[in-house]
């Protein structure tokens, strides 16, 4: 019994300081002293280690000490590896670096040497499930046929707010800041039909691909929605897009307006044989798809004018995870993210308590510049397809 409570002592002193020459040495010399020393202590856990291994019919107690020691670190590993990854965080710029060298894209969306750019294709989304699984493939191979290098990002909200398109695409731009160059802003419901739209870099300035004169729906000659492709650096420069526009309409005339004023000019396909029936396919029903139109507390009063506080830069959200899929051989990256509403700010994120209009006087010597609210004739601008 005691020879196993002298063994122990040594291994416990292996443990903390690690065997050396001077050590095995000096364990021969000092035996008998410890075996004193030890014996005098008699302390639990040696009594308890010799017990086990007179039990087991183990000759040395350290063999217990590893076996224990080794269940541990088991233990140990297995417990941090079972942490869960998905917390919610202010998770800005934390994308997959190996998207850069197109390293977890699956078939293709990375594979154009050619193409010296790389396009982030930026989906804001909720709730339109089907017209997903008909965008990504083909948006996948009309983009391949151009020989684009792009990702597909579907920048999902998953919160309770109303939807915020504009917050979802300044998510989009900085998670996918390592996979791209250039952004496409692009509704998910809008398929491009003539091959010769180009997705191309924008080098001169914003491309508005949807243009008035192709667009199924809005013809109003500042309208910039739909599908717009911008530098990363242009976006930054005028701090994305405003994060005040919760509910359907006029965040894309707000950067419409962010744009012209940064002085960027913003380029539009020309010479095409097709127009407002056949450049776009619009998968939009709008008995299905109900825009969300309601106002509510001072919504509309605050909206129709330039915001110069809020953007990029004072963007809040988590994301809540990230699934990587493949729709029929279309690699597409899922962000579900929460936003963060400032209800002292904008309170019309949720319209349930308040419905209707809180009129307030407008200020005086306010700008006109400052109304981004384009002037439409609803007959002429604005089609009844969708
Ligand atoms: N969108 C969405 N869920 C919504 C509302 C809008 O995913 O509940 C996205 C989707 O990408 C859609 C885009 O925002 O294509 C523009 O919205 P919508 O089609 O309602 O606007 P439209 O241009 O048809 O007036
Ligand atoms: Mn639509």
């Amino acid at each position: 019994m005691n020879a196993y409570r002298e063994d122990a002592s040594s291994v416990r002193h292996c443990f903390r300081h690690g065997i050396t020459n001077k050590d095995s040495g000096s364990l021969a010399a000092n035996y008998s002293s410890q075996k004193q020393r030890n014996f005098n202590k008699g302390s639990l856990f040696s009594d308890l280690l010799s017990t086990m291994a007179a039990v087991f019919r183990i000759k040395h107690p350290k063999t217990i000490l590893w076996f224990f020691g080794i269940c541990f670190l088991l233990v140990f590993y297995i417990t941090i590896s079972s942490f869960p990854s998905d917390e919610p965080c202010n998770c800005k710029h934390q994308y997959d670096e190996s998207l850069t060298s197109g390293g977890n894209l699956g078939t293709g969306s990375m594979s154009h040497p050619e193409d010296p750019h790389k396009m982030a294709i930026l989906i804001p989304f909720r709730d339109r499930f089907e017209e997903l699984l008909e965008f990504a493939p083909y948006i996948n191979s009309f983009l391949n046929k151009q020989k684009r290098n792009h990702h597909i990002f579907v920048i999902n909200q998953i919160d309770n707010l109303r939807f915020n398109r504009a917050s979802l695409l300044n998510i989009g731009y900085l998670e996918s800041a390592s996979a791209s160059d250039y952004i496409a802003m692009h509704d998910v419901d809008l398929l491009p039909m003539n091959t010769e739209l180009p997705y191309q870099f924008p080098e001169t300035g914003p491309y508005h691909v949807a243009a008035p004169h192709l667009h199924p729906r809005y013809h109003y000659p500042t309208f910039i929605g739909g599908i717009l492709l911008i530098s990363r650096k242009d976006f930054a420069n005028v701090d994305g897009l405003s994060n005040k526009y919760w509910g359907w309409g006029l965040e894309d005339d707000e950067l419409y307006a962010r744009l012209t004023e940064a002085q960027l000019t913003i380029s539009r396909p020309g010479n095409l044989t097709t127009g407002t029936k056949d450049t776009f396919k619009h998968i939009h029903d709008r008995r299905i798809r109900k825009r969300d139109m309601i106002k509510c507390y001072n919504q509309q009063e605050v909206t129709r004018k330039r915001d110069r506080e809020t953007g990029l830069s004072t963007l809040r959200y988590h994301v809540q995870n990230r699934k990587e899929m493949t729709i029929q051989g279309a690699p597409v990256s899922i962000i579900n993210v929460i936003l963060e509403c400032n209800k002292a700010i904008t309170p019309w994120c949720d319209c349930t308590e308040n419905i209707g209009n809180t009129k307030t006087k407008r200020k005086p010597g306010e700008r006109s510049n400052d109304v981004i609210v384009p002037k439409l004739d609803r007959r002429r601008d604005v089609s009844v397809d969708g």
